[in-house]
């Protein structure tokens, strides 16, 4: 069983390096991971001729998706099409429709190996990792290099856990070097959320009560370029907040009244 990869030229302040596509080869079979993005232009047709040329004289038998962002799935139905092969992701998303929807636990079999659809909600809803013996192809959930952005830090930080309790030997990532420790990498991790959560507590004990005055104090050591993203982060956090019930807010009105902390609550 081989594991090969290739980056899609499309760095970026999300994407870092570019999108990571993993081809695995087993017994003469191939499946591929995250094709990338899809656009007209040169970029794309070399990247999917890299992956082609990945899989060599291997036979393809499927194309799988992590998650529907642009970076990670729009070549998947044209790459399946091209390669005459199915294609797998949760569910349909913007310029990705599966052939098969997987759900958690479900497996896809590549020559002599397994693929195993492991659901991780929380950098979206429809994240998907990819389990193969004692590795992982994580997509978004976990970077190589960089934290993530994440939709819902409740299912996020679940996520982590249960993928901190399989016990991989190696991470592969959608961006980023390959993680060879991956314990203390996903225990970084949740380390990270657990302190920006304890300093928007800190930030609300000091009475900030607005989304605008939490980012500047909480993301001080992020670039300004990178507040709007770091604005939605806080939402998400005082969306997890809200609903442990240690602050007054309503998600659905985040313009109305001062942001606070609970009487008798503490982190
Ligand atoms: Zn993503």
């Amino acid at each position: 069983m081989d594991v090969l990869s290739t980056t899609a030229n499309n760095p970026s302040m999300f994407t870092g390096p570019g999108t990571n596509t993993y081809v695995v080869i087993s017994a003469g079979r191939a499946a591929v991971i995250d094709p990338g993005p899809n656009s007209p232009d040169t970029v794309h047709r070399d990247h999917l001729a890299n992956i082609v040329s990945l899989i060599g004289d291997a036979s393809p038998v499927a194309v799988l998706v992590t998650h529907t962002h642009p970076d990670h799935a729009p070549a998947a139905n044209p790459l399946g099409r091209q390669l005459s092969v199915p294609v797998y992701g949760f569910g349909p998303g913007p310029e990705f429709d599966p052939d098969f929807n997987l759900v958690d636990g479900e497996v896809v079999s590549v020559g002599e190996s397994q693929i195993e659809a492991i659901h991780t909600p929380g950098h979206t809803p429809d994240h998907l990792c990819y389990r193969l013996g004692e590795v992982l192809f994580t997509g978004d959930h976990i970077m190589g290099g960089s934290t993530v952005i994440i939709e819902d830090a409740a299912s996020y930080m679940d996520s982590l856990d249960r993928v901190r309790r399989l016990e991989m030997s190696r991470l592969y990532p959608g961006h980023g070097p390959v993680i060879e420790e991956p314990d203390e990498v996903i225990g970084a991790y949740i380390d990270h959320r657990r302190m920006r959560e304890a300093q928007v507590v800190a930030a609300l004990e000091r009475g900030v009560g607005d989304i605008g005055g939490l980012v500047a104090e909480v993301y001080s050591d992020v670039d300004s370029s990178r507040h709007f993203a770091a604005a939605m982060q806080m939402r998400t956090m005082l969306t997890k907040l809200a609903a442990d019930g240690l602050i007054t807010w309503d998600p659905a009105n985040a313009d109305g009244e001062p942001i606070e902390l609970i009487e008798g609550t503490s982190a």
